[in-house]
């Protein structure tokens, strides 16, 4: 894998264009399927004005390129979502994420593969077919952010931006043996963010090395008068892994039902390590934690079946033969969104329906409230909380294809997003040749506080896997 530091080193020794052109070789040849689309032009363009000077270099990305998510508006550069509906939409704007990176000299590379509408949890519903995980290609690389792990962890760029609603950055970045972060909530602008459930998620960086992330974090968070959820936070980030006198909790309901073995003793291992650096743990109740997938799926499912109200089929991308409106609209919907996207369409609608709304919809937010006031509880006691990232090494392709398997995978990632607190996942063993993440989990807005840890597990086991 390659840091930031290695390929601001090479385009200082040749050329930015170098470093791009070479970037588009090492893609083409991919097994792994990670990007839905390649910028090779653009890419190019960027890379020549950065050389020349047309382009401001100097930046802390200068030269740097980067993949995203194929969920995030990237100006003249298709966007699809992984999606047949937004198949040969080309957006005129950037996402904010998108204008900070460039404004630091990154360069888009392509348009990583994902879920489609980031709907999953392993990259399998892309109707771009799926990713594969470089650790071995008959798994998935988790999802729904799989095609920016994947690339990370195969070694074609340094450093990508996934989302993450209900898991998408941790659950891609733990299958991968890379690190992502979700951001607190509202600390990351969304603005350009194709929504799919608005009120739960955020943009999150990937890359192969906390300090990479934490870079990546300090450019893209920070408030954006595009998004009123955006809030200033502060992007001055110095990692300290010193973790003496740090309280870590260990909520007990995040190694229940059924966890792998190995994960579990690999994540006991970080927490031990964690131990002889100086920290102290105790065990946390976080009685909610049970209800709280229901809850999650209940939720982004209402959001997503009013989010994709828009693909109408007038708008952007795949379209039939005009007919009157309502024709038109049922027949893009039919042909353009694939069976999972069409399952969530209809069981959120049916859980915001009038009759049903007080039953599903408005109960699942009191859970919601209940589940946050865990996390409330628990951090007046301990400064982060430590839990496997997902409760299994990545699984097979196509071995997990009935949908309710998978949304239970998610099981240790949904409750972070309902509260809205950070975590990230790190690397901290593996198994058969599959690594495994753990996810330090902090208070609103302390990315510092768990980004430290991270860098202490990382430099004390992350070396040895
Ligand atoms: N797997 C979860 C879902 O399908 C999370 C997806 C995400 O974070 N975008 O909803």
């Amino acid at each position: 894998m390659m840091s930031i530091t290695d390929v601001l080193r090479r385009v200082e020794e040749a050329s930015a264009e170098d470093v791009t052109f070479k970037h588009l070789e090492q893609i083409r040849k991919s097994k792994f399927n990670t990007f839905i689309t390649v910028a090779e032009d653009q890419s190019l363009e960027r890379a020549r004005a950065l050389d020349s000077g047309e382009l401001k270099s100097g930046g802390r990305l200068s030269g740097v390129p980067i993949a995203i998510k194929d969920n995030m508006s990237t100006t003249g550069i298709r966007t699809t979502c992984a999606s047949h509906i937004l198949d040969g939409y080309i957006p005129p704007y950037d996402a904010t994420v998108v204008e900070r990176l460039y404004a630091e000299g990154a360069i888009v590379i392509g348009k990583a593969n994902m879920d489609e509408f980031a709907m999953g949890t392993s990259t399998e519903s892309s109707y771009y077919g799926p990713t594969k995980n470089p650790h071995n290609p008959d798994c998935v690389p988790g999802g729904s952010s799989g095609g920016s792990a994947a690339t990370v962890a195969a070694g074609e760029v340094a450093i990508s931006l996934g989302s993450d609603t209900g898991g998408s950055v941790r659950c891609p970045a733990s299958f991968c043996g890379v690190v992502g972060l979700k951001p607190t909530y509202g600390a990351v602008s969304r603005y350009g963010l194709v929504s799919y459930a608005n009120s739960l998620e955020q943009i999150g960086p990937i890359a192969s090395n906390v300090e990479d992330v934490a870079l990546l974090y300090s450019i893209i968070a920070g408030h954006d008068p595009k998004d009123s959820t955006s809030v200033e936070v502060d992007t001055e980030i110095s990692i300290d892994r010193d973790v003496k006198g740090l309280t870590i909790g260990v909520p007990a309901q995040y190694f229940e039902g059924g966890i792998n073995p190995a994960v579990e003793s690999a994540v006991w291992d970080g927490i031990h390590h964690l131990e002889d650096e100086g920290a102290t743990y105790s065990e946390v109740d976080m009685p909610h934690t049970d209800y709280a997938l229901a809850a999650y799926y209940i939720i982004a499912m209402s959001e997503a079946s009013s989010n994709l109200a828009r693909f109408d089929g007038m708008r952007y991308g795949l379209r039939t033969e005009d007919k009157d409106w309502s024709t038109t609209f049922s027949e893009v919907r039919a042909l353009g969104f694939g069976e999972e996207v069409k399952r969530r369409i209809i069981l959120g609608t049916f859980s915001l329906s009038t009759g049903y709304h007080d039953k599903y919809y408005l109960k699942a937010l009191q859970v919601r409230t209940l589940v946050k006031q865990d996390f409330d509880l628990a951090f007046k006691d301990v400064d982060v909380l430590i839990a496997p990232t997902m409760p299994m090494p990545a699984f097979r392709i196509g071995e997990l294809v009935d949908p309710l398997s998978q949304y239970l995978a998610d099981v240790n990632t949904v409750p972070i997003n309902l509260a809205g607190v950070p975590s990230v996942s790190v690397p901290c063993g593996s198994t058969q040749g599959l690594p495994i993440g753990m996810q330090i989990i902090g208070r609103y807005f302390d990315e510092p506080g768990i980004l430290g840890v991270a860098a202490a597990v990382e430099h004390g086991i992350g070396n040895k896997i």
